[in-house]
């Protein structure tokens, strides 16, 4: 399996912060929330309410429409869905599933168990849960979702073998999010975007009755009998490693969240349990994916003092995100020569983003990112000219949350099942270990979403039954419109003059959401005659309305080619981010800054 050394720094924050009310500790009493009446006419009532439209709770929300829920809504507090798996790019584990069987060598169930287990988890029998459930997972994304999971690699990972944005480096992630996404919307799953749930209430028996949140700044209540919890700790922060003592890996810890562990805080105050399986990063991070070939043919990897810390070659990720996380501010630097620029995909694309430095003499290199040069010297036996690129530390997982049974039912500090409550994904904490694998932690987000949604979905049923859909579908769109308004007011881009431009074919980059987006623009007789997108990592779904126009907006590349006419042109944006990243690379292509 190709590994990579991580990207991208986490921009999803938490905009509310809760201070604890006091719980007591067993989580029976003194939880003083309000109660409202399950129709309570200041909020909507949804049968289920996922909160966080992240994999897990999108894949929760899908699997209880696919059971029979009429009535889900997702809640999600960024102005788009995905949350972190927008990041993820290498693989989803899965132990027997068709593909591998019908290559016929690859790992069983019972040899995944035990990888997995290596060097220990908390609950062995989740685990077995997880593993024994991974097939069925891949099964359905791809029979039912339309994700396209065949490619395998290694013995367990699968990945997508459907046309990814970026053509040489498939994000997981993004084409999970986006099957996901189409499915909501098919199958009318309302999405409350730029909503913070702040609250999950409960009633005087314990069980679930409500949920409190702010959107646009203002206080909302969706009532309801079941809530799946899948929000995941407040920016995955760093503050889990100063809370942890990561010297002593232990596992089954429980813990009290504190005043930033926002999402925690919304199980905790409704009588959850929180454990966790102590460790310390996951990954390390830059805006560049660095493979371990790289590293194979001779890169190494320095800290700002210039030293090589870490042994990649000899250490697994966790040894490597450790030793990175030690070195001052978590920061480093991968150096590497001609010999193997070839490994580095989208080196072009980095180099023109100035995001890789180049240097002929290390004496060059080290001026450049400023480390002591004959440490640096010290540390390189290869021959220039030399590429560096920079990366920090960061963590992926936080493995820690809430408790869940083999149900996902949310268990509370009195031992019991707190009546209605579902948790999955990066809510929960104690499943995976300290040495959770690459790959493992969608293969739990994915395979706990489902049994959350499927457990919630057999609940309504049991106890209530299902009820039509009261909130609108319209709102799933609301990200459209806050998306553009985040991005650039009045979605207004001065886009410069367009006239007497040179002809020929040019390229150019902007930023888009997620990442930088490249176009390529042919210029004839001094106009624009064509814009073609070469490569983006942003979500499809996005892309897609940003090419195809929505709810009247014209398309961007239309836009762009119908402002020709005037010297000096506004052009409204496409209505996302993405939209924007286009008009920049366009006008960046152009020379037009
Ligand atoms: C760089 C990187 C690469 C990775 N690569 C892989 C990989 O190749 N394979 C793999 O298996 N895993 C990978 N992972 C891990 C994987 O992406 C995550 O475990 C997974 O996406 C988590 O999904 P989730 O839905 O559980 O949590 P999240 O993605 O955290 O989703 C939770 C959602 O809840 C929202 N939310 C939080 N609080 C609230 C609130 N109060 N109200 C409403 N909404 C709220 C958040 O905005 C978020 O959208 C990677 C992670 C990173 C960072």
């Amino acid at each position: 399996m190709k590994r990579y050394l991580s990207i991208f720094y986490i921009a999803l924050g938490l905009t509310s912060i809760m201070m604890l009310s006091g719980c007591a500790d067993d989580g029976t009493d003194d939880t003083t929330v309000d109660v409202y009446e399950t129709e309570d006419e200041r909020g909507y009532y949804a049968d289920i309410v996922v909160i966080g439209g992240g994999a897990s709770g999108m894949t929760a929300a899908a699997q209880a429409v696919y059971d029979g829920a009429t009535n889900v809504v997702v809640v999600e507090q960024a102005p788009f869905t995905g949350g972190i798996a927008l990041q993820a790019f290498g693989g989803i584990n899965a132990a027997e599933s068709r593909y591998q069987l019908a290559e016929g060598e690859y790992g069983t169930v019972e040899e995944m168990i035990d990888w997995v287990m290596n060097p220990g988890v908390t609950h062995p029998e989740m685990v077995r849960v997880m593993v024994e459930n991974s097939a069925d997972a891949i099964h359905w994304l791809n029979d039912f979702m339309d994700a396209g999971f065949t490619e395998l690699m290694g013995d367990w990972a699968h990945r997508p073998d459907v046309g990814p944005m970026s053509p040489d480096n498939a994000g997981v992630g993004t084409v999970l999010i986006d099957s996901l996404n189409h499915s909501l919307i098919d199958n009318d799953v309302p999405v409350l975007l730029n909503t913070t749930v702040n609250q999950i209430l409960v009633d005087e028996n314990g069980a679930v009755t409500a949920v409190v949140a702010t959107r646009m700044g203002e206080e909302i209540i969706i009532n309801t009998n079941a809530v799946i919890l899948t929000a995941g700790p407040a920016n995955l922060h760093q503050s889990i490693l100063i809370n942890f003592d990561v010297d002593k890996p232990g596992y089954g810890v429980v813990f009290t969240p504190d005043a930033e562990d926002t999402s925690w805080q919304l199980a905790y105050e409704a009588g959850a349990e929180l454990t966790a399986v102590l460790r310390p990063l996951a990954a390390t991070g830059s805006q560049i994916n660095y493979s371990l070939d790289l590293f194979e043919n001779g890169a190494v990897l320095v800290n700002q003092e210039g030293s090589i810390f870490v042994d990649v070659l000899d250490s697994t990720d966790k040894e490597i995100a450790f030793a990175t996380h030690q070195q001052p501010e978590g920061a480093f630097f991968v150096v590497f020569n001609s010999d193997v620029r070839d490994e580095v995909s989208n080196f072009e694309e980095y180099q023109d983003a100035e995001l890789l430095v180049t240097a002929e003499t290390i004496e060059q290199l080290a001026e450049l990112i400023e480390v002591d040069a004959d440490t640096l010297s010290e540390s390189i036996d290869f021959e220039g000219p030399f590429y560096a690129g920079s990366g920090t530390s960061m963590v992926v997982d936080a493995s820690a949350g809430v408790r869940i049974n083999e149900n996902a039912e949310v268990m509370g500090r009195n031992g019991n099942v707190i009546t209605g409550l579902y948790a999955s994904g990066q809510a929960v904490g104690g499943i995976q270990g300290y040495g959770r694998h690459g790959g493992s932690s969608l293969m739990e987000v994915i395979v706990f979403g489902r049994i959350a949604g499927a457990s919630a979905t057999q609940f309504i049923d049991a106890s209530f039954g299902h009820t039509p859909l009261t909130i609108p579908m319209s709102d799933q769109l609301i990200f459209a419109a806050d998306l553009a308004t985040e991005a650039e007011s009045n979605q207004t881009i001065y886009l410069g003059s367009l006239t007497d431009l040179e002809d020929g074919v040019f390229t150019g980059y902007g930023e888009g959401f997620i990442d930088l987006i490249y176009v390529q623009v042919v210029v004839e007789g001094g106009i624009i005659t064509e814009i073609e997108i070469m490569s983006h990592s942003e979500t499809e779904m996005y892309m897609e309305m940003a090419l195809e126009g929505i709810d009247g907006n014209p398309d961007i590349v239309s836009q762009i080619l119908e402002a020709q006419n005037g010297d000096e042109v506004d052009v409204v944006s496409g209505a996302t981010a993405s939209s924007i990243g286009i008009v920049e690379a366009v006008k960046n292509a152009l020379g037009l800054e």
